[in-house]
């Protein structure tokens, strides 16, 4: 199976557009041709629009951090899949620990939002992962399995076709620790079964599952060259062009 290693960046809450626009146009300079590794930034909503332009013609893909499951309506505040399509959005970041701790995300939120992003035509990039509570007390693969198929509830055959999964453990984003490679695949193995026992082992072995908590240039090869991992979803080392290019090319050499 041939699955492409996808390098996606997550700018959280960070960068002005004019900023943003900064680290895109130093980004398309140094990474934009690469053809061999999927890659993608994930602006704020704001800087979705400056930074569409300037990724337009490069290889980089333009992701969003989150949408509403509605198409449309007085939801104070939100933004539709429709509305990600036309700056030229191919991604969306779904149930991030973050939005899932901050902002009241459930399983059935992100079940919602990830059957309107399909149906939208946007390519979701799902995340689960458990915290360290839920790690110390022997319960991470549980919630991993509930996090997954509650995502995935009602998604067909060709809907996961456009899924990416990350794992995120909740204890290794922004602290600066990371899970083990060993202690990551062992995750990533047991989300590709359990997307097996749903779809059938081809489809599973089809889908990207991303590994998402402190990776930079020096953790990223051990962890790439792990089975179950096809790539990142990156934090803080997305914010700067140097480490960015520097992770899509541990991919491209994994
Ligand atoms: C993230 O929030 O998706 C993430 C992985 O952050 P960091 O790389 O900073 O841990």
């Amino acid at each position: 199976m041939s699955r492409r290693y996808f390098i996606a960046g997550n700018w959280k809450m960070n960068k002005t557009p004019s900023q943003a626009a900064a680290l895109a146009e130093a980004l398309v300079k140094n990474i934009g041709g690469v053809t061999k590794v999927d890659v993608a930034v994930c602006p704020t909503f704001t800087s979705l629009d400056v930074v569409g332009k300037i990724v337009k013609n490069s290889n980089i893909k333009l992701g969003a951090q989150n949408m509403h499951f509605e198409a449309s309506g007085a939801y104070t505040g939100e933004i539709a899949a429709d509305m990600l399509l036309e700056l030229g959005c191919e991604y969306v970041i779904l149930g991030h620990s973050e939005r899932r701790q901050y902002f009241a995300e459930t399983d059935e939120t992100v079940n919602k939002k990830t059957c309107a992003a399909i149906n939208a035509g946007l390519k979701p990039i799902v995340c689960v992962g458990e915290t360290l509570a839920q790690r110390e007390e022997g319960v991470t693969m549980k919630v991993i399995e509930t996090q997954v198929k509650g995502a995935l509830e009602g998604v067909c055959d060709k809907g996961i076709k456009s899924v990416v999964i990350a794992y995120e453990p909740v204890w290794a984003i922004g602290t600066g620790k990371t899970a083990t490679p060993a202690m990551a695949e062992e995750v990533h193995a047991f989300i590709r079964k359990t997307l097996a026992d749903k779809y059938g082992e081809e489809i599973a072995e089809g889908v990207q599952i991303l590994y998402g908590g402190s990776m930079k240039p020096e953790n990223a090869p051990e962890l790439l060259a792990q089975k179950d991992i096809d790539g990142g979803l990156i934090g803080g080392a997305a914010l700067k062009a140097e480490s960015f290019t520097d992770l899509v090319q541990a991919a491209l050499n994994a």
